[in-house]
């Protein structure tokens, strides 16, 4: 496994500076309202560490003091939080379809989201658009007076493990990309922490991270779109998002569940994507690239052929998410993506699918969570912002 930072020597004692202060973030993060008592318990570092690290991150504005809460028998301590009120993280999500920009602040809170539906052409193109937006949406007054943390974008497709390379994005024609080198010279002002990151992998990242309460030991974000991919995050005060040798973990679009298939973009064939994708959707029912899918889906109603091509769309989904059950074993799944507005009519024969075969294995009645997002427009960027923070809590 690669965890999302590249931990440094052991021996610096810089470096375990900065281990322990993201150690407590994580903490508060994960316990709002841990006092340093708490927080001393939990991270096994001794209470004048604690205090001194809470401290400084109470006067750089990363925490902030609540309420005293009693302790049984003892002082009673100050509740902690992630200060909301002087920092914001921007993310950015490069889609088949479109650009998204958020900015929100070190708890996940979205405060400002912008999205344009033109869909990207070259890399340099995006990059002078995108960093239009961003900076339209940086001078924007809700966040003009916060400090910025960084920026992390993503992208439709399998990134480097060791460095910010988007090695193919099928969907939009790229090949090795390092996207941050284009986008930095129209955004010299932009400091902090900067990363590129897949899609699903940010998604997943966002969910575990900005969690409501206590996370599960895992997630799987499974991102049904134009295409068809994944990311998982498991971990604690340090989530890691498991990479592989080339980047490629989670690429369940291409995996084949039709040997023999239709072609692929990857040009294999038989890829999960022959069967449910935006394009193969687009190509069984003849909707233009040009038009919205959704739209053109609606427009035709109750018709048997969409019907049949979305239930096939749906059980092939199932298989998947079942495929992702079976080797990852995730404590949650999260389902996003575009598809997700093509409504019930997709979104149930998947369902129904993992919930009949999702216990043939260990005859047991246990039962996985499943969300489903219905509007994950801003999901992956707003990952990329909780990557973000991960990173400046351990460089800034
Ligand atoms: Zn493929």
């Amino acid at each position: 496994m690669v965890s999302t930072f590249a931990p440094q020597a052991a021996g610096d004692l810089n470096f375990l500076k900065k281990l322990n202060r993201s150690s407590i973030l994580g903490t508060v993060r994960r316990y709002p309202g841990a006092t340093r008592a708490d927080i001393a318990a939990r991270t096994q570092l001794t209470k004048a560490t604690v205090g001194g690290v809470v401290q400084a991150l109470l006067e750089r504005g990363w925490l902030r003091e609540g309420e005293l809460q009693p302790r049984g028998g003892g002082r009673p301590g100050r509740a902690l939080y992630l200060d909301d009120a002087h920092h914001v993280l921007l993310g950015a999500d490069i889609g088949v379809r479109g650009l998204r920009v958020v900015a929100c602040t070190l708890g996940g809170e979205v405060l400002l989201q912008r999205y344009v539906t033109e869909a990207p052409t070259t890399p340099e193109e995006t990059a002078k658009r995108l960093a239009a937006m961003l900076r339209a949406m940086r001078d924007d007054p809700v966040i003009a007076d916060r400090h910025c943390l960084g920026l992390g974008v993503t992208v439709p497709g399998p990134v480097a493990p060791e460095q910010p390379i988007l090695r193919l994005a099928p969907n939009l024609g790229w090949v090795d990309v390092a996207f941050l080198e284009v986008l930095r010279p129209y955004l010299p002002e932009f400091d902090g922490a900067w990363l590129l990151d897949n899609e699903a992998n940010a998604a997943a990242f966002g969910e575990f991270y900005f969690h409501d309460g206590i996370p599960p030991e895992s997630i799987v974000y499974i991102s049904a779109g134009s295409g068809i991919g994944s990311g998982m995050v498991t971990g604690d005060n340090f989530p890691l998002v498991p990479r592989g040798g080339q980047g490629l973990v989670g690429e369940i679009g291409h995996t084949i569940v039709q040997p023999g298939g239709l072609y692929c973009h990857c040009g294999n064939r038989g890829c999960a994507e022959t069967l449910v994708s935006g394009w193969a959707i687009r190509a069984s029912l003849g909707i233009a690239d040009t038009e919205n899918l959704e739209a053109a889906i609606a427009a035709r109603g109750d018709d048997a052929d969409v019907n049949a091509v979305l239930r096939r769309a749906g059980e092939a989904l199932g298989i998947l998410i079942l495929n992702l059950h079976h080797t990852l074993n995730p404590a949650m799944l999260v389902l996003g993506g575009s598809l997700m507005h093509l409504g019930e009519r997709l979104i149930e024969p998947a369902l129904d699918y993992f919930e009949t075969h999702q216990n043939d294995l260990l005859r047991g009645t246990q039962r996985v969570p499943i969300k489903v997002i219905h509007d994950s427009t801003f999901t992956a960027a707003r990952g990329a912002a909780a990557q973000v923070m991960a990173k400046a809590a351990l460089e800034a």
